[in-house]
């Protein structure tokens, strides 16, 4: 099956688009040790294309005290492991160092990336969604991972890069 891995600094809404686009399906959570930790897996579908899902989250450490080095291993991890990732970031903040990072690590790799900017609960912010393009990452995709507005664009992106 084809897995699509969520990717992003803490905060940003990872673990609530997944809650989302697993719903009520079983989710299974991996408790072992290192950077694997904490990672959920699940599986959905859209368009009748069955896939997997991946939390990435796990940090050892909360909020922006994180390592970088960290940061580094969890978006290897996904490289290696997944077919589609969702770069999520967050529309309030802009472009952090950490997004930077992640960014150019996901730039580089081979795989099919897809920019989602999380937390646009109101029309007007899809403006300041604009500056996502300096990621280098392409068109980024709006949406609010708390109401699922956007989400059904987004999955339409990973069907077609499935
Ligand atoms: P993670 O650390 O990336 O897994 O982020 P979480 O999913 O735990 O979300 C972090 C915080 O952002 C929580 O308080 C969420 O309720 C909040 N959040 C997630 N998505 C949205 C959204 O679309 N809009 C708003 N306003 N808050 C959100
Ligand atoms: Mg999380």
């Amino acid at each position: 099956m084809s897995i699509v891995a969520i990717v992003g600094r803490p905060n940003v809404g990872k673990s609530t688009l997944f809650n989302r686009l697993v719903g009520m399906r079983k989710a299974i959570v991996n408790d072992s040790a290192g950077t694997t930790r904490d990672r959920h897996y699940g599986t959905t579908d859209w368009c009748g294309r069955e896939f997997s899902v991946i939390d990435t989250g796990g940090y050892a450490m909360g909020g922006e005290d994180i390592f970088e080095a960290e940061i580094r291993k969890q978006v290897v991890l996904a490289i290696e492991e997944a077919d589609v990732i969702l770069f999520l970031v967050e529309v309030s903040t802009g472009i952090t160092d950490l997004d930077m990072v992640m960014a150019d690590l996901l730039r580089r790799s081979s795989k099919k990336v897809i920019l989602v900017v999380n937390k646009i609960d109101n029309n007007d912010q899809i403006y300041s969604s604009h500056e996502f393009y300096a990621l280098g990452l392409g068109d980024p995709y709006c949406i609010s991972a708390m109401s699922g507005s956007g989400t059904g664009e987004v999955m339409d992106a990973v069907i077609a890069a499935l």
